[in-house]
């Protein structure tokens, strides 16, 4: 999925299963926007879902009209706002308190005007996420509506309004020194309410400079203090990267009828993962192919962004950008190291893996246009919604009854979280947003395929976590950190997995569920972490004051996919330029956090089910904690330390054993049935 460009309010990811996802934790600011994790990470456009039109009659029907929906499968935007006409009330206070917010632009270092300042601040800014969240989900079920559009557009403006006006704040907070901070908060009480997000702006303090260099940052694009996610700021050099992917000819390629098809990169994905395998080689080839030819252009865009990125970080004296970047999130350097080094011992599964797709796919060479196709027959499972609700509470059961409380009245569609069903010009994908006050929202495209039943665990994941940290905090620190953002709806959907797996009636159904969590490992926890230390090695070559040539980054693309891979993976003539239109090479320092989400999920799950109370109590205690420690130690509190290998390892073996339980199985289907599943496709 495309990311979302809306500032924290919504951040719209992929579930890892396959539908796209997404999630919010709409509260503060600072609370990052994760961009599309799990999908193709890849910035493909997932497979599109089953068209409901060609289903007749009944729900769901991507083609029905709105309002034949009835209204209880319809989210309630009421707790946003009551009407439009209240919301057009809400942007016009938004405004005059931004306008009242510049009185007291220079008086900070009086206690009371700090804490009036941050009063109105944190006041303007829940009346602004309410905004952005109540137009976007407005629109999001009415995309061609105009009169919607703008709505949503004034509300991003009232946000970009505010985050602008909001810089004297950090700066006169960070101006203070600890004395007069200590006074101040000695003779307003109030103020330690505030003092979570005052120590956040201080924990760098060291790292800001003087105004002029200050000022001098700012000019030239600085984000290292960014209040909202990084991706949702892009670059000049990411931009100029989408646009020349955007603009380059690609050939056309035929479909498996035969019937020339334009390559796009929006059916690329698609046709990657075509079961025809001349159509799946055919586009994969005929992109590297085009990609190699401006293979120059891709490595100067990339180029660009790696030395911005080293630049901004030796500015502010970090050696590398790698630190600085971990530290505006608050993560120890030594997690990236760890995942790093973790994964490159435990690739043995991921090479089994890749053994056993070239047995199943009966293929001499096992190719990169081969890692796409189900490797397994899918088998059509139907969940109608009522199944639904029927099942996630028994998946979910190990999380106890506090958290099944609040699943329930989440999922009862009477209460309004929910928008459920596919309809005319409702945007595809689903996603989880939250603002504080209002219980979360759930936007889905239900179909009532095996992918809808695992994307809604994994948003119920999200909405949870949400819902849990807004009951027990309050708003200043009821967000969460990114880092933290894709554990609770990997949790879930590993709890489901592992329920589907014990309740499956046939191998065929265990086969088919076995490897869409192995695929999961495979894209989000091996792919991610290939990703991560690919863009590592980019980085430490420019600091090294290597330039970032094409060959430079295809040997080393090269190198790490036949690592990661190994022996039984044969690789093409242009195989190493995949680097070139993989935007998230752009997103500074965030794709190891995929890996590392998934990987503590599949921990916490295991842990909970093994440990029982003790282990659920404090994971919920995460959920709880919302932004009130850093990142890393309200994981630690749950139980999974990732700056140590056992949760990675855990992972590696899980993969390792639900490998042998796929081998298990097909060895004990009838003969017939082991016949290649790419019997019919050609050979090379
Ligand atoms: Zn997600």
């Amino acid at each position: 999925m495309k990311r979302a460009r809306i500032h924290s309010m919504m951040f719209t990811c992929c579930a890892m299963a396959a539908g796209a996802c997404g999630s919010s934790a709409g509260a503060p600011v600072q609370t990052p926007i994760p961009p599309s994790p799990g999908a193709p990470p890849d910035g493909t456009a997932a497979a599109p879902a089953v068209v409901a039109a060609e289903r007749s009659g009944g729900i769901p029907d991507g083609n029905m009209e709105r309002a034949k929906i009835p209204a209880r499968f319809q989210w309630n935007l009421q707790p946003l706002f009551a009407s439009d006409a209240a919301f057009e009330e809400g942007l016009a206070l938004a405004a005059r308190n931004r306008e009242r917010l510049e009185g007291y632009r220079g008086k900070l270092n009086r206690p009371k005007a700090l804490r009036e300042c941050l009063s109105l601040y944190f006041d303007t800014r829940l009346l602004t996420n309410k905004a952005t969240l109540y137009s976007a989900n407005r629109l999001d079920t009415d995309q061609t509506n105009t009169a919607l559009q703008g709505m949503a557009d004034r509300a991003l403006d009232a946000m970009n309004g505010l985050i602008a006006k909001a810089g004297f704040i950090r700066k006169e907070i960070l101006a203070l020194d600890d004395r007069a901070l200590g006074r101040a908060y000695g003779a307003e009480a109030q103020l330690a309410g505030f003092k979570p997000y005052i120590d956040e702006i201080r924990r760098r303090r060291a790292r800001t400079l003087g105004d002029e260099a200050e000022r001098v940052l700012s000019l030239v694009g600085d984000n290292l203090w960014a209040e909202i996610d990084l991706n949702e700021l892009p670059s000049d050099h990411e931009k100029t990267f989408s646009n020349i992917l955007a603009d380059i000819p690609l050939p056309k390629v035929k479909d498996a009828a035969g019937v020339e098809v334009q390559l796009t990169m929006s059916n690329y994905g698609k046709l990657r993962s075509d079961p025809d395998r001349r159509v799946r080689r055919d586009a994969v080839e005929a992109l590297f192919a085009t990609l190699k030819q401006y293979q120059h252009a891709f490595a100067s865009t990339l180029s660009g962004q790696v030395r911005l990125d080293v630049t901004l970080a030796r500015s502010r004296g970090y050696d590398t950008a790698r630190h600085a970047y971990m530290d505006k999130d608050d993560i120890d350097e030594g997690v990236f190291d760890n995942l790093i080094s973790t994964v490159n011992a435990n690739l043995a599964p991921l090479h089994r893996y890749v053994r056993l797709r070239k047995r199943l796919m009966a293929v001499p060479e096992l190719h990169i246009y081969d890692m796409y196709t189900p490797m397994v027959e899918a088998v059509p499972m139907r969940f109608t919604y009522e199944d639904a609700v029927r099942i996630l509470p028994e998946a979910l059961e190990p999380l106890g009854p506090d958290y099944a409380e609040v699943l329930g009245t989440g999922l009862d569609v009477d209460n309004g979280w929910m928008d459920l069903y596919p309809h005319k010009n409702k945007k595809s994908g689903a996603f989880s947003c939250s603002v504080f006050g209002a219980h979360p929202f759930v936007k889905m495209n239900y179909y009532e395929e095996y992918d809808d039943l695992s994307t809604l665990a994994h948003e119920f994941g999200h909405a949870m976590h949400s819902s849990l940290a807004m009951a027990s905090q309050p708003y200043v620190t009821s967000g969460y950190s990114a880092f933290l953002a894709e554990i609770a709806s990997t949790t879930n959907e590993k709890l489901l997995s592992d329920y589907l797996l014990e309740h499956a009636k046939t191998d065929d159904e265990r086969l088919y569920l076995l490897n869409e969590m192995v695929d999961s490992i495979r894209t989000t926890i091996y792919r991610q972490t290939l990703f991560a230390e690919f863009e590592h090695a980019a980085h430490r070559a420019a600091e090294r004051g290597e330039p970032l040539t094409a060959e430079l980054l295809s040997r080393k693309y090269g190198e790490l996919i036949r690592t990661y891979y190994g022996p039984d993976l044969t690789m093409g003539e242009n195989d190493d330029i995949e680097w070139a239109y993989i935007p998230h090479f752009y997103y500074k320092y965030y794709v190891y956090a995929y890996a590392t989400g998934l990987s503590s999920g599949i921990a916490i799950a295991g842990k909970v089910k093994r440990e029982g109370a003790k282990a659920r109590d404090a994971y919920l205690g995460m959920l709880e904690g919302g932004m009130s420690k850093p990142p890393l130690d309200l994981l630690r509190d749950a139980g999974v330390d990732l700056t140590r290998p056992d949760a990675i390892e855990a992972a590696a073996k899980l993969m390792d054993d639900l490998l042998g339980q796929m081998e298990e199985l097909i060895a004990r289907r009838p003969s017939e049935k082991v016949a290649p599943l790419a019997a019919s496709a050609d050979r090379p």
